[in-house]
This record gives C-alpha cells, sequence and structure tokens, in this order.
C-alpha cells in the first residue's frame, strides 16, 4: 500500500488494509491502481500550474473572511489527472458492462445524444443570458414538452424540477395547493407498501401522515383495503405504474375513480414509464400528476449523483398549481413568464433556480427525435421481453413471488436459497465476481430476500443468456453446497466486502491526523 505521501510502504498484510487480499508489494492488481484519498497524496508546495505571487491585497470581507489556509492539498497536474482517472476507471456502468440494476432502468445513451449536447450553441447557455438571445434553447424545452404530453396524454408538464424524488416533491406540492385553493385541510396520503422510499418521504415532507396501503397475493395493491382507508381527510394517492415488483396495476383506472370521488388526487410514480412508453398513457388512466425521470427512460447516464431530471405532466385539474417558470410563445417568439396572461396567480411559486436541466432536456429530445414513435415503442416492448426472457430463463431455479408475465423487471424470492447459507447479499456478491453489477437487492421490502433484475432494453440476447448462465452456475453451486466462494466474494473486485455495520453505526466522516505536522495542519485548517 502507499503511504500519505504516496510511497509505497510494507505489502498488505492483514485482511483489513486498504489492498486487503492482495499480495502484491505494492498493493496494486494488475494495472488497477491502489490510490490514496487525494487529501493524503498533498505535499507542502507542489503545485499544478506557475502563477506570480499575488499582491497582498486586504480582504473586504471583513469579519467573515477565512482566517486559515482552507485546507486544499498541495498536488501537481499529473497526480490531479490520475487520480481522476483511476477512480472512473473504478466506477461501473452501463457503457463497461451489463447493469441490471432494478427499479433503476439504467439506459443505454445514445452517442448521438452528446454529439448533439455538445454543439456551441447550446453546450455553451448560460442560463441568465436574455431571452432574445436564447430562443432556440427555449423552442427545445417547448418542443421537449410537446412530447412529454404527447407520449403521457397530459395536457400539461412542469419542467423544472431535477430528478424523480424532486419532481414527487412538485406533484404533492401541486396538489396540497390544489385543497388549499379550495380551502380544504386534508392531512392524509395513501401509499402501497411496496414504494420507493421517496414517495413516503415526499408525502412526509410536505406534511402529510403517510398510511400505507397493504399489497394483494398477486402483486397489485389490495382494492379491498384502500377503499378502507379513503375518506375525507385523503389529500391523494400515491401510486407507481408498473409498480416496484415489475407488475402494471390492473386497477389503475377503478383507482382513479375511487380517488377522485372523494375529492382527492392521483399522482403516479412514473419511474417505470420505459415499460409502458408508445403502449399506454398516463392521461386515459386518470392520473393527475407523475414524474418522468428523463434519465430512466429518455437516455442519459446517471446514477452516484449523476444528473437528473424530472419533469412533471399535471392534468387540467392540477396545472394551474404548476411551478413558474413557464415557457409562452406568442408574436415575440418564446419567452419565459412568472404569470400567464388571463390565468388565476395560483402557482405554488419556483423549485428551482432556473428553468430545468438543459443538458438533459438536449439529450432526452435527441433520443426522441432519433427513435421515433415507432422507435419509441419499440423500447417498451423490448424492456418487457428481455425482462421476461431472465424470468423465463431462471424459473425452474429460482421463485417468482407473483405469477404471471411481469413488466420491465423480473423479481425473485430468496426462497430457492433456503437451507444454502447463502443469502441474497451473497448472490449478488458473487455476481460482482462474475464481472455484473449486482441486481437489486431487499427491494422491494414486502418480498422476502428480493431479488429486482432489470435488463436494459438496448442488450442482445447473447447478453441476456451470459447473464442466466452465470446466475445458473452459482444458483448450482449454492445448492450442490459450495459456499466458499460466497462466504468470501468478491474475490476479484478491488475492494472486499464492507462492513456495512459499521459503516452505518460509526461513520468516519473526517479524516484522522496520523502524525503531529497533520495534527496541526488540521486545527489550522478548521
Ligand atoms: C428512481 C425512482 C424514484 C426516484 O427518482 P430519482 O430520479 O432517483 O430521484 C422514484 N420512484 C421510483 C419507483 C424509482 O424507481
Amino acid at each position: 500500500m502507499l503511504n500519505k505521501q504516496g510511497r509505497p510502504t510494507q505489502p498488505a498484510e492483514s485482511s483489513t488494509e486498504i489492498g486487503q487480499g492482495s499480495e502484491t508489494y505494492s498493493g496494486n492488481k494488475g494495472l488497477n491502481l491502489e490510490s490514496p484519498l487525494i487529501f493524503e497524496q498533498g505535499l507542502d508546495g507542489r503545485i499544478g500550474v506557475d502563477m506570480a505571487e499575488p499582491k497582498q491585497v486586504e480582504s473586504r470581507l471583513g469579519s467573515i473572511a477565512r482566517k486559515n489556509p482552507i485546507g486544499l492539498p498541495d498536488l501537481s497536474e499529473p497526480q490531479v489527472l490520475r487520480h481522476f482517472v483511476r477512480l472512473s476507471r473504478q466506477n461501473y456502468a452501463i457503457d463497461s458492462g451489463f447493469y441490471p440494476l432494478g427499479s433503476c432502468t439504467m439506459k443505454h445513451n445514445p452517442r448521438i445524444n452528446e454529439k448533439v449536447a455538445r454543439l456551441a450553441g447550446l453546450g455553451d447557455l448560460h442560463p441568465m443570458q436574455p431571452t432574445s438571445t436564447v430562443q432556440g434553447a427555449l423552442e427545445l424545452i417547448d418542443s421537449l414538452a410537446h412530447w412529454l404530453k404527447t407520449i403521457t396524454g397530459m395536457p400539461a408538464v412542469a419542467m423544472s424540477p431535477a430528478a424523480g424524488a424532486h419532481g414527487e416533491l412538485c406533484g404533492v406540492m401541486a396538489i396540497r395547493a390544489a385543497h388549499e385553493a379550495k380551502g380544504e385541510a386534508r392531512t392524509r396520503i395513501l401509499v402501497p407498501e411496496s414504494a420507493h422510499g421517496t414517495n413516503p418521504a415526499t408525502a412526509a415532507l410536505c406534511g402529510y401522515k403517510v398510511d400505507a396501503v397493504p399489497a394483494r397475493e398477486d402483486g397489485r395493491m389490495d382494492l379491498d383495503a384502500f377503499a378502507e382507508k379513503l375518506g375525507p381527510d385523503v389529500a391523494g394517492v400515491m401510486l407507481t405504474n408498473p409498480n416496484t415488483c415489475g407488475l402494471f396495476e390492473s386497477d389503475v383506472k377503478k383507482i382513479a375513480g375511487m380517488v377522485h370521488e372523494i375529492g382527492a388526487y392521483f399522482y403516479c410514480d412514473g419511474a417505470n414509464l420505459n415499460a409502458i412508453l408508445g403502449r399506454t398513457r398516463p392521461g386515459d388512466l386518470g392520473v393527475d400528476a407523475m414524474h418522468i425521470n428523463l434519465h430512466k427512460t429518455f437516455s442519459t447516464p446517471h446514477g452516484g449523483g449523476g444528473p437528473g431530471s424530472g419533469p412533471v405532466v399535471l392534468s387540467d385539474a392540477l396545472s394551474a398549481f404548476a411551478p413558474v417558470p413557464f415557457i409562452t410563445h406568442g408574436d415575440n417568439g418564446f419567452d419565459l413568464v412568472e404569470h400567464q396572461e388571463g390565468q388565476a396567480e395560483k402557482s405554488f411559486g419556483r423549485m428551482k433556480g432556473y428553468h430545468g436541466q438543459m443538458g438533459m432536456f438536449i439529450r432526452a429530445l435527441a433520443y426522441m427525435q432519433s427513435h421515433g414513435s415507432d422507435g419509441l415503442r419499440q423500447i417498451a416492448e423490448d424492456a418487457v421481453l428481455n425482462a421476461n426472457y431472465i424470468r423465463v430463463g431462471l424459473d425452474d431455479l429460482m421463485r417468482s413471488p407473483f405469477e404471471g408475465i411481469c413488466m420491465h423487471e423480473a423479481l425473485f424470492d430468496d426462497s430457492s436459497l433456503k437451507g444454502t447459507g447463502v443469502t441474497t447479499l451473497d448472490l449478488a456478491k458473487a455476481l460482482i465476481d462474475e464481472g455484473y453489477h449486482p441486481m437489486t437487492m431487499y427491494f422491494p421490502l414486502v418480498v422476502h430476500g428480493a431479488m429486482l433484475i432489470e435488463p436494459t432494453e438496448s442488450e442482445s440476447r447473447q447478453t441476456l443468456d451470459q447473464f442466466i448462465g452465470t446466475m445458473r452456475y452459482l444458483l448450482e453451486k449454492a445448492k450442490a453446497g459450495e459456499t466458499e466462494m460466497f462466504e468470501q466474494a468478491p474475490r476479484f473486485a478491488p475492494r472486499r466486502r464492507l462492513d456495512e455495520t459499521g459503516a452505518a453505526r460509526h461513520p468516519v466522516l473526517r479524516w484522522v491526523p496520523e502524525t503531529d505536522e497533520e495534527e496541526e495542519k488540521l486545527s489550522q485548517a478548521s
């Protein structure tokens, strides 16, 4: 391993150290290099660029000026470059391999998107430019809005939310504003048990009591339990469709009718729109608000904090409450306005500093236009076909908790591992050794030891066969009692199994100095 100066010290000995399990002197494995944190690599006085010593000027910040150095490491340019290139090589992505992470829809991002997003006229835009200089950009947002409304069959769309969860916030804020406009203070939001965690979190953040609705034997929301929970204090329901068990909520229209009957609103979590694109329009199902994760349905890379975008389509009942700004198109071209003429002032306000995630808008529109409506429909068909191909390819070895065909993701429980000593987690770690990003584990919570597998629709039959073959190999090993490979997995990854409980219970959120010199440096910086 390397010491704080980036020089090799002793070979890694114990299995708890960095580079654990490696038998090399350096701690590196092949051409995968072990790297200390960038803060540990700094050496006083090392610099990346030559610049003249700045003149000592008196700070005009007065009492709020920083009194001590900021504590950034001193590094050369090659050091910085190598550090981030190394990190990027440890990052698993849909561009490097099969990524069947359920509920996340890892999309292939066609390179044409990147080419278009980098065109100078688009890539160099600034959100504070006068609208007269960004007519094309506003037209682009307007065109994308048109596509989204057409695809979903909804009359309005709020473009600014920055991701799915932000879109949920937008939708529930619109619902709250609509109730307030009627002078009603409703307090409860119904959320199925299988919902993504962001649904109850959003409802709670908006001040609502979250009331969980159980699932039926067949994985859909229990209609009887739902009907019992309806009442005049219910503000709305948040339903995911297809749901997080990968199943279409076949009673969705009935549910919408029941919700509307009591004067409440139907929020649909649209994160799984990829599965029904061009086949079903949420507007025809009675939805009042639905976020669209552009990054899950209309390409672009995501995950790891990457950019998202979560426009929210709205029904006539909610459109007046949409967040500002609006894009209008009049005699003088496109404009961004806070208030639309002839409309009452009902918007609940602003959600974001500017108008949305422009880079994502460009990629999503490029994706839609390059696919066309027939191509978009085929995406949904291929997504469902791929998931069912995996489901059937494994169904003699693994149990699906719900019968019948699935939508875009195949769900299994851990009953096939019973008695083997191998857990869902072990199986996932063994998949890493085989070169696969694991499926989603232990979610949805309603299924014991859940494994949620979502193959990207652009994966070929060969890739799916290879994955199915790997899963079958691992399951057969587990059933044959060959558990050592699971206990030690992942054996070939840059890191062995992490102490997840320790990390959650005793998080180390700051660097702990080891020498007096470091101690002094830290006390100066803080
Ligand atoms: C991903 C996802 C979300 C949250 O979307 P983000 O863009 O990650 O904020 C919400 N609901 C479901 C069902 C999801 O899969």
